[in-house]
């Protein structure tokens, strides 16, 4: 980096941090901003400063939201819950619109090999959600993966004794493979062919 002047360095550097950019990209989109004008700059930087001031966590489903509530609990049946690893995954089942029920994020999933457990993940918020009652079934929607099996598993153990149907997306998603990469058509079926566990 030190062949870059500092104030270039440092934004190649910033870049370098976002998923999947290398550094050539990172020194390209680097030039790109330097070539832009002050206000396109300013656009530019003043969204990345919008999105961490206004975008915060649904107080009952864990996604993202501009109000304290989002628009899917607000609106949509609440009896059954679709349980799902991250907000992406969210965006992936909405994209489908085949399902009119709400969601509930756990940020994450249960890694003992990295040190997460049933605490650290949303695990507690979805039990206070499904003991204020009117819940009927649990779509656990965690990715076909180890941790993600693991997951929906120890969920669906909570779960079934209060009387709640839980049901497991069904195998038509290659295991080891993340519900936001999955072909709609793939996703849409799994769904809709979701099993009871
Ligand atoms: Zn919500």
């Amino acid at each position: 980096m030190e062949v870059f002047i500092e104030p270039i360095g440092r934004l190649i550097n910033e870049f370098s941090k976002l998923p999947g950019v290398g550094k050539k990209s990172a020194q390209r989109y680097a030039y790109k901003i330097i070539s832009m004008t002050d206000e396109e700059a300013e656009q530019f930087a003043s969204a990345i400063r919008n999105v961490k001031q206004k975008v915060h966590y649904c107080k009952i489903c864990g996604n993202f939201t501009e109000n304290d509530i989002c628009d899917i609990c607000a609106r949509r049946d609440r009896r059954t819950i679709c349980v799902v690893k991250e907000p992406k995954d969210v965006i992936a089942l909405e994209k489908l619109h085949e399902y009119k029920g709400v969601y509930h994020v756990l940020h994450g999933v249960i890694n003992p090999i990295e040190g997460v457990g049933p605490n650290d993940i949303r695990i507690r918020e979805l039990l206070a959600r499904v003991n204020e009652g009117g819940v009927e079934e649990v779509i656990l929607a965690t990715n076909p993966d180890v941790e993600g099996d693991a997951t929906a598993m120890y969920i669906a153990k909570l779960l079934k004794p209060l009387g709640i149907k839980c049901t497991r997306l069904s195998r038509g998603i290659p295991v080891g493979s993340e519900i936001e990469y999955t072909d709609d058509v793939t996703l849409s079926r799994a769904f809709l062919e979701r099993k009871e566990v």
